[in-house]
């Protein structure tokens, strides 16, 4: 992967970015994604926002690399935080951690989404952390996608500020409600595997012990709504 041949799951992603928007790529290791789209033509401005030494010393040098210090800037900061009000961010992508971390960064920069249109995130795992962020803060999925790339699933949301509340499902916060009507061949391998995961567990839990009562009625409840999505 590097900036001209981006991985399948970073160009999904890519392409949920509308034409001329200023964006923000949070956890932006060699920032390949923000080098990517700026090339293409699809973003005006970029930051890419980096928190580790590491991984901002090469966002650094690519964006140096590529002479595009004046279409990204490249900021070393926690989440939200390398964004300002001034920038005038239309789009936040957000790929490559897990959904609770995600969520953590959203919560811990709520005061940075105002004016924002759009989030593109992408959790490599626990998906309905973020739709559940979403129902809590109104924003609404307006897109879902899943893929499968050198053997892992990956899903995609997209959200837009809502003006009404959002409401999901047990089915749609675990599954995703696009991804759930589409059920795509990669959607139905990945929910088979975790059903019989989670039956696996359940198998293991001794039911005659009052203590694991509510982990597995938890399970129980997790199972069924699989059970009936699949159906
Ligand atoms: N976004 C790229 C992608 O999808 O391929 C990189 C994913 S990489 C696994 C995650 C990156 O996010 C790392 O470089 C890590 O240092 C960075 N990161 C983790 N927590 C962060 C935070 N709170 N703020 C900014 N960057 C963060």
């Amino acid at each position: 992967m590097n900036e001209q041949q981006l991985s399948k799951r970073l160009e999904k992603v890519v392409s949920y970015i509308p034409i001329g928007s200023k964006i923000a790529d949070i956890g932006s290791d060699h920032a390949y994604l923000p080098c990517y789209a700026v090339q293409k033509g699809q973003v005006a401005f970029a930051i890419a926002g980096e928190v580790v030494e590491g991984p901002f010393q090469s966002a650094t040098k690519q964006v140096k690399s590529l002479e595009l210090t004046k279409e990204i800037a490249v900021r070393k900061g926690d989440g939200l935080a390398v964004i300002e009000l001034e920038d005038a961010i239309d789009v936040i992508v957000i790929a490559g951690m897990g959904g609770a971390l995600i969520r953590s960064i959203l919560e811990a920069g709520s005061a940075r989404l105002v004016g924002v249109k759009r989030l593109i995130l992408q959790p490599n795992i626990a998906a309905h952390q973020l739709r559940e962020w979403a129902e809590i803060n109104q924003w609404a999925l307006v897109s879902e996608a899943i893929l499968r790339e050198d053997n892992k699933t990956y899903e995609i949301l997209v959200l837009e500020p809502s003006e009404e509340v959002v409401v999901y499902s047990d089915g749609e916060r675990l599954l995703g409600p696009f991804l759930m009507r589409e059920k795509s061949l990669v959607f139905q391998t990945k929910w088979e595997h975790e059903l019989s995961n989670w039956k696996g567990i359940q198998a293991k839990i001794d039911a005659g012990n009052t203590k694991n009562k509510a982990k597995l009625a938890e399970l129980d409840a997790k199972i069924r709504t699989i059970e009936d999505v699949l159906r």
